[in-house]
């Protein structure tokens, strides 16, 4: 059988590149001798993306096309694509021209040489503020020293993955959908390949500051307990030094007497104390939020629409997708 290539492009409001993004996508696609399909996932775009993937679909009998339900995430809108696909090797690719199409047949050599995830790593992030080179490169740090299975950095979801590799991806149905680490955890052989990022192409970047820190807090807690732990270490650090603290007022009272002081000292421990109380709900609240989460089961999205011959795909778990 000949082997087949599947590229997934999650869009979300990309009415001004997507014509684009296609016109240099099937450039690069005709200049490869392997069959591909290309499945546009369009992640509830309010603007006329929908509209332009039927176009899309209708002129380019490669191209299929799935509309959900509404803005699940772009997370929640691969995993659609990934359930979808149906392929020797799938490509994952966002629409907005940062990732160059123009690397897929590089991409999809290495993971031929026996790879099942060959992942694009950024040379450089050419039109991304300091600010934002500073924030992401941090969080990465972060992660390296919390997290139990590490996750590559200077990586974004740009990569191809093996069948079997899009099979590992397809059990985890779990909400709290952290990508770049999930691709991490199923292991098997995974290598990077370096290139040069481009700026945006057109329209804005959907991702503020907002969902970026929220998107860490996803990272960090879906896949270590570190906070937890430091939570109990400062709660018990903070209970022994309140504990030595009384043992010293005590012998305060007996060696001198009690002279009615001391209230500032009182209100820094209970300050302190409830600080750390506070924190420390904080974090398993967040814990048990997931747990919550996740033990509703919900679908992770529902398909609204199709455009070409993107049909369901066999095989799903009754935990899995929605079907329309
Ligand atoms: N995207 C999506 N759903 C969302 C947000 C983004 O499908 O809720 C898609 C978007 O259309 C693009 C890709 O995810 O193809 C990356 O989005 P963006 O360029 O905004 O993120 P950045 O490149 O800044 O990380
Ligand atoms: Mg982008």
């Amino acid at each position: 059988m000949a082997y087949s290539l599947s590229i997934i492009v999650p869009a979300y409001n990309e009415t001004e590149v997507l014509e684009r993004f296609h016109a240099r996508l099937s450039a690069v696609l005709d200049g490869m001798a392997t069959r591909a399909t290309v499945i546009y996932v369009d992640d509830g775009s309010r603007d006329d993306t929908w509209a332009i993937i039927g176009r899309l679909a209708q002129a380019d009998a490669r191209v299929t096309g799935l509309k959900l339900s509404r803005n699940f995430g772009k997370e929640a809108a691969m995993t659609a694509g990934l359930d979808a696909a149906d392929a020797d090797a799938v490509v994952l690719i966002d629409a907005d021209l940062q990732d160059p199409p123009e690397l897929i047949p590089e991409l999809v050599a290495r993971l031929r040489e026996g790879n099942d995830v060959v992942y694009a790593t950024r040379a450089d992030r050419a039109g991304e503020t300091r600010l934002k080179k500073f924030t992401s490169a941090a969080f990465y740090r972060v992660m390296e020293r919390l997290s139990d299975n590490p996750m590559p950095r200077d990586t974004g979801d740009f990569r191809v993955l093996s069948r079997r590799a899009v099979a590992a991806l397809r059990e985890l149905r779990e909400r709290q959908r952290f990508m770049k680490g999930l691709f991490a955890w199923i292991g098997y052989r995974q290598v990077s390949l370096r290139y040069q990022r481009d700026p945006r192409y057109a329209g804005d970047t959907k991702w503020n500051y907002w969902r970026l820190t929220n998107l860490a807090i996803e990272g960090i807690t879906s896949f270590s307990v570190a906070p937890l732990r430091m939570a109990t270490w400062l709660g018990l650090s903070a209970a022994l030094l309140a504990f030595l603290y009384g043992l010293w007022v005590i012998l305060k009272v007996l060696l001198w007497g009690d002279p009615v002081r001391g209230y500032p000292t009182l209100m820094v421990v209970i300050v302190f104390l409830g600080g750390a109380q506070l924190l420390a709900l904080g974090v398993i609240g967040e814990y048990v939020g997931r747990t919550y989460a996740e033990s509703k089961r919900r679908p992770l999205y529902y398909v609204e629409e199709r455009h070409g011959a993107a049909g369901p795909s066999p095989g799903d778990d009754p935990l899995g997708p929605g079907q329309a």
